[in-house]
């Protein structure tokens, strides 16, 4: 069959970007490399947005909080994903969980009904020189093509780990016991929140680093090299007491303004989007279990109550620096004819790898038929999360990330108690708007 556009991965983010495609008369070749008796180290069958891990599609609350939120927003849009995710339900309190037998046969069964859309079972090992394409193979791309995407990006703009280093809601941080300071007070400004350490607190938290339950590598993980360069903070912890304050916890250069001394240890928290409202812990990658992490960290001066956007984390993950490689519609900036969905374009998780999916096949149809794509406003989860992956994330510290509300432009004159909804409804609104007028 003659096709369109091609999309390469029929995981959640393919199949999704299929769907969206096919639903508007656009001819599609789908290809899937599982079925040709080839698989990924985590994927166990044959059947298309196979679920690796979790059966949970996380909160289905569109009130409170901002994955439900993205829910509600991807059945406004006709979600393959989310229709599938129905048909499959299972109970799970407020989580949408499901059956992932019957998820995916849903998923191919809505997918074969279309018959502009061809899935084919083969592995594609190089960038398509020509034609519209949707990259979509995922965090675990097979090595032919992962080697193709280096070579077209350059190698230091894909990773092959992601080290994930926690960030914190701002509006968390108790500047009254951290300072605004760059070492040396190098720069015109001042760019890291420090939270300093005593000695007796930096040898607790070590202590606490030693001890604290830690996740283990997958067998399949474990023969990845990470570089030295992203060693888990634990790792670091192990190897002397002096390790981490000559490391990340470095305090030479700071002096705090309350002692007019260098601290002896010190916590730095670097801004992780352009509005400003989540910063990182950095050079905090960590296997540590997440209960542990937010114990530990909240032992942090500054921190005791800090609400964490995302805890810290290291796995296999093929992922590209989006926010340097793409343009605001997900085609890579040196080959405009490729696009990139899901995961691998550095969102996490499978509802936000299904929304970008989504958008990716959205776009491809305006392209296709000379139409002009206009974004979701910035306010949706779905325009949050296409902005930070695109633009307002930084790109030297990009790591995968779930979506949140500190993805969304701040309501800092709403309550604190209110902003959840406050958010959910200035969405919800937003999106009717666009949806009338995209
Ligand atoms: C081990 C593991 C566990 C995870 N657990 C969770 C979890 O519990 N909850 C959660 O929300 N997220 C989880 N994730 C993160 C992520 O959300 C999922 O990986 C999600 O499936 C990503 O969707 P995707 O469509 O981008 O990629 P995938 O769903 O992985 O789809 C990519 C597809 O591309 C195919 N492919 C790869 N290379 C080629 C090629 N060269 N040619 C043709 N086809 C190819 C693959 O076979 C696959 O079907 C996990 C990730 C991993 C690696």
């Amino acid at each position: 069959m003659m096709h369109d556009v091609h999309i390469i991965g029929g995981g959640l983010a393919g199949c999704e970007a299929a769907w969206q495609l096919a639903r508007r008369g656009i001819a599609v070749r789908l290809s899937e490399m599982r079925g040709t008796g080839e698989r990924s180290a985590a994927h166990q069958t044959d059947g298309l947005a196979e679920l690796v891990c979790s059966n949970s599609f996380r909160s289905d609350d569109d009130e409170k909080n901002a994955v439900g939120l993205l829910h509600h927003e991807m059945r406004q849009c006709d979600s393959l994903i989310m229709a599938a995710a129905r048909i499959a339900q299972v109970p799970a309190g407020s989580a949408l969980a499901v059956d992932r037998d019957v998820f995916s046969a849903e998923v191919e069964r809505r997918l074969a009904s279309r018959p502009n859309l061809e899935v084919v079972r083969e592995r594609v090992d190089s960038l398509p020189s020509s034609g519209l394409t949707i990259i979509a193979t995922g965090p675990l791309t097979a090595e032919a093509l992962a080697a193709s995407i280096g070579a077209a990006t350059g190698a230091d703009s894909l990773a092959f780990f992601d080290a994930i280093a926690p960030i914190v809601h701002r509006d968390t941080i108790d500047m009254d016991a951290c300072w605004m300071a760059s070492r040396w007070d190098k720069g015109e400004t001042k760019d890291y929140i420090n939270c300093p350490m005593d000695k007796e607190q930096y040898l607790a938290f070590r202590e606490g680093l030693l001890a604290g339950e830690k996740m283990a590598f997958r067998e399949w993980e474990a023969n990845t090299p990470y570089f030295e360069g992203c060693m888990p903070i634990e790792v670091m912890a192990e190897r002397g007491i002096d390790t981490l304050r000559y490391g990340p916890m470095k305090p030479v250069g700071l002096d705090n303004p309350r002692t007019g001394r260098w601290p002896y240890a010190v916590v730095q928290l670097r801004q992780d989007n352009k509005l400003g409202t989540l910063w990182n812990m950095v050079g905090f990658q960590t296997k540590l279990r997440h209960g542990e992490q937010v114990r530990l960290f909240r032992t942090i001066p500054g921190l005791e109550k800090a609400e964490f956007a995302r805890l810290g984390g290291m796995h296999r993950n093929t992922f590209l620096n989006s926010p340097l490689l793409l343009d605001r519609q997900l085609r890579l900036k040196s080959a405009p004819h490729i696009r990139f969905a899901g995961q691998i374009t550095g969102c996490e998780g499978y509802v936000e790898s299904a929304a970008v999916g989504l958008m990716a096949g959205l776009m491809a149809a305006e392209e296709m038929t000379g139409g002009q794509w206009v974004p979701p406003p910035p306010s949706t989860a779905l325009g949050a999360l296409l902005s930070h992956i695109t633009e307002d994330a930084e790109a030297s510290s990009y790591q995968p990330m779930n979506v949140n509300f500190g993805l969304f432009p701040p309501l800092d004159d709403v309550k604190k108690k209110q902003r959840k909804q406050a958010y959910t409804a200035r969405a919800k609104e937003a999106l009717q708007g666009w949806l009338q007028t995209a």
